[in-house]
This record gives structure tokens, sequence and C-alpha cells, in this order.
């Protein structure tokens, strides 16, 4: 972003902030906000069971998508970035019950309904086969099952009876990890549920397909920041997209969190949507800004959690990156060691071993060592392991976006080339230390990025593969494995040597 249109983000906002203030000075405080969230998974299969990092990776999406934090806010389009902004609200699961109890903030509840339609009352009582709301005052409910006619989630409105606040998401759309479907498994439906549950309409104001209704009522068009839309938009667009209600550039908002389009267009809420749903939070839920249900009442002796990660967060600018990430010891006992297993989502996982002196209530921040990443959006995933008493804090995810892809050194990572440097055109060798194989391009480029071989192979852990530098010329190379899995490069240089046939026989 260059330092006008900086300026002029600032600007906007400020803009928008006088605006805001000028109808309610206290809702537009920027006081962070984290509401303690409890799960209800009801399972009537082990596919419907959701695991607990799913579980966490959802509360992740939330806190990206909330804090503007999403990598997919990248591709707001330019007319609209400058109102990309920070809600100021999170998310995080329950470690104490309403009894005042220790908890993990995850009921799971074996059912024998195998799916249930929406607003199904047996969702939300434990004597029909679904699970109690906890106090609506203290907590956001959130249900996790199937439902019926394949529908995604649905929310209760702030007002709704007190035993069926909260929102239901279908099993299939929670989270973005593997037990989500395509195209809705990047946890949008949650964002999209909750931010009706704090009292947003749809982007296209409900109003039957015509232009006769606003999605702000009334009394807030003055901070009305939404196109006026004809219906919901499915699928992906392209920018701009024009309808009846919006019939010039820009068009339509169709990637607000408020619309139907696909969960990896979906992209912002907006500065007129982000203080209705601050008013709400200092309205009718007021109450959930001081709840302590997210605050563990008695320590466990293990307690180590991955509090954040610093690193990647929203973009990263290279292929290879030095991931960072926050450790709390929760526990009452000191921590001399654990181990982080990290890498990209189904993808390489390298394991970092941490030995030191973490105190109790302590926190750390441990830089990892260099990952080779791909290009796009990604999502790295990191692991706590050690011993534990607590397993549900062990487990975090990242999105974030590689937009600027480069051959970059990535010595550091897992992709080995030897000897290096190397004098003999007969080859180079290289091996991988990844832990899964990998159909792979392998491709060498030179100094200046140019591209001077290429191969299609199969690349396995621990293999050593020649590659030849006939024709080569004496300088400096990168070798970038690249496949599903993973893209890793390493740099070599060429020195030709006196006796040019003599190299390495093998690769071993
Ligand atoms: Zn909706």
């Amino acid at each position: 972003m260059t330092a006008d249109a900086l300026y002029r983000k600032n600007f906007e906002q400020e803009n928008n902030r006088s605006l805001l203030s000028g109808i309610n000075a206290t809702s537009m405080v920027d006081t962070p906000i984290t509401i303690p969230v409890v799960i209800h998974i009801l399972y009537n299969s082990d596919e419907q069971n959701v695991s607990d990092e799913e579980i966490q990776s959802q509360i992740d999406v939330l806190n990206e998508d909330f804090a503007a934090n999403n990598a997919s806010s990248l591709d707001v389009p330019l007319d609209w970035i400058n109102l990309i902004t920070d809600s100021k609200i999170r998310f995080k699961l329950a470690q104490r019950d309403p009894a005042g109890n220790n908890s993990s903030g995850v009921i799971r509840v074996s059912s024998a309904i195998s799916e249930y339609p929406i607003f199904d009352p047996a969702i939300y009582s434990s004597l029909l086969g679904g699970s109690d709301a906890w106090p609506r005052s203290k907590y956001l409910n959130i249900w996790v099952c199937r439902l019926e006619g394949n529908a995604l989630g649905y929310a209760n409105f702030p007002g709704s009876s007190a035993n069926q606040d909260g929102v239901v998401i279908n099993y299939k759309a929670f989270g973005r990890n593997g037990i989500a479907k395509a195209p809705y498994n990047f946890g949008r439906t949650c964002t999209h549920e909750i931010g009706h549950w704090l009292i947003l309409s749809h982007i296209w104001g409900d109003d039957n397909n015509d232009c006769s209704a606003s999605d702000f009522p009334i009394t807030l068009q003055a901070i009305d920041d939404t196109p006026n839309q004809e219906g919901p938009t499915f699928r992906c667009q392209r920018f701009p997209e024009l309808d009846n209600c919006s019939a010039t550039s820009p068009g339509i908002m169709y990637m607000n969190f408020m619309d139907y389009t696909d969960d990896k267009c979906m992209m912002f809420f907006t500065p007129g949507q982000i203080f209705r749903m601050r008013t709400t939070m200092n309205g009718i839920r007021d109450s959930l800004k001081i709840s302590n249900g997210h605050v563990l009442p008695n320590l466990y002796n293990s307690d180590i959690a991955i509090d954040s990660v610093l690193n990647p967060v929203r973009i990263a600018a290279k292929l290879c990156l030095d991931p960072v990430v926050r450790i709390q010891n929760n526990g009452s006992a000191t921590v001399s060691a654990f181990s982080i297993l990290y890498g990209l989502q189904a993808g390489l996982q390298k394991t970092f071993q941490w030995t030191g002196t973490l105190l109790p209530g302590a926190s750390t921040q441990v830089t990892l060592p260099t990952i080779g990443v791909n290009a796009g959006s990604q999502v790295m995933e990191f692991r706590i392991i050690g011993s534990d008493d607590v397993l549900v804090n062990n487990y975090i995810s990242a999105g974030f976006k590689v937009n600027n892809a480069s051959t970059s050194n990535c010595s550091g990572g897992n992709l080995f080339a030897y000897p290096n440097p190397v004098t003999s055109q007969q080859g180079i060798c290289i091996k991988s230390q990844n832990k899964q194989s990998q159909l792979s391009w392998v491709r060498v480029y030179n100094a200046l990025g140019q591209l001077t071989s290429e191969k299609r192979m199969m690349v396995n852990p621990g293999d050593g593969i020649p590659i030849d530098l006939t024709d080569f010329r004496g300088g400096v190379y990168f070798i970038n494995v690249e496949g599903d899995l993973y893209s890793e490069s390493v740099r070599f240089i060429y020195i030709p040597g006196e006796n040019p046939t003599a190299g390495p026989e093998n690769c071993n």
C-alpha cells in the first residue's frame, strides 16, 4: 500500500468514525471484546463427531474474519478496501462451565437422531437428543450437527428465546479442516451466522429479490455503507457484478460475509455492519463483555497452550517463512520441554524441539525453523506435543496468502543439496526430508530466476536425487521442488572443476 493510499484509508476510517459517533458515541469505542464460546457437537456417526482440531480451526476462522486478518480480504476490490475494518470482536473456547468448573468448551452428545430439521427443538434439548444451551448471558452457543436437506446453518437473532439463542451449523460446513466439504470448507457459514446472531441482515435486505428494502433499518440509513442488492449471490463472481439495484460499477458487494457467495470468495464486513454488531454487544448482549466463561477456574498441573500465531498472519511475502507462535504455560508446573509439529494443512510436517524454562502463567514467542510454502492461499497448522493434561488448546491454524512467489533460498528448510559447492558437471544431489512422498516438478533456476532445467518425478523422503549439470555455467543456482504437498527451494553454487567428469556417482 502506498503512503497515499494509507493516508486515504486512515482519513476515511476517521470520517466513518466521526459519522458514527454522531449516532451513538459509546458504541464505537474500540475496546476489544472476547466472547466465550461453547460448542455442542451432536453426532450420530464418527464423521459427525468433529475433532477438537476442527473446532479450533473454526474459532481461528472467526478470529481472522472478525479481525479483518483473513487472507481473502486481500482480494477486496480497490473501491472498497477503505472499508476493511477490525471489529475488535474475538472468540475463545469456554474454559469454565456455568457451574464454575473447568471445561474444554466442547460438549459431545451421541444422539439417535441422524439429521435434524432446521429449528428442530430437539437440537436445544438434552431430553430430546440434543444439548441444552449454556446461559446466553455468558456464552455464545454453537450447535454442530447434521442438518436436513444439507442446510448449511442458521442463527437466532438477538431477542430470541433463551434456550435457543445461538447458531446451528451443519457439521459439513464447520471449520476448515478435512471434514468440511467444498465449497463451504473455509468456516464462513459460522462467520455469516454469527453476523445474524449480532443482528446483521442479509446484504440484499431480504426483500424478495427487488430493491425495496435495505439491509440497514430506516433509523440507520446514515451509516448504510452496503450497496442496494436485488437478491443473494451464489458461487464466486468477478468484480464488478451488477444487478437491477446497483446497475453501475462498483455494483453489488457480493464478497460481503452476509451474502451467499462460496466460502473462499467471502471477504469482509463493512464499518456500518461492524457498528451494528458492536451496538448489539453494547446493548442486548452486553453481559457477554464481562463474562469470565473463557477464564480457567482451577489450573491443571501440565497445561501448555498455543495462544496465537504471530507469523504468518494474512499474508506472506515469500515462499520461505519462519513461523512464529506464542506458547502459554497455563498450568501450575514449570514447563521445560515440548515439541511443536507444524506445516501446511494436509502437507509437510516439521518438528521443533523447545527446551528452556517457562514458568506458570508465562508465555514465550517461539520462532520456528524456516519452512517452504506454496504460492496462493494456504493454511498453516501448529500442534504442541508434550506431557499435557489439556489437549483442546494444543492446536491452532492460520490462513494466509503468498502473493509474491519467488524462488527464494529455503536452505533452512527440509531440502538439502550436496556437495555444495559442487565442482562436477555430472551433477549435484538433493535430498528431501519432508515426511511425505510427493510427485514433484524439480526445477533449477539461475541467479536471475531463469529456468535452466526441469523434470517431473516422485520425490521420496530421504532419497538422494542426482541433478545433471551438463551445459551449466558456473554460478549460483536454486533448485525448487514443487507439488501438491509442499514447495521448497535450496541454493547451491557450481564452480566447474579441473576434472569435470569426476563427480558424485550416486547420491547416497
Ligand atoms: Zn443468512
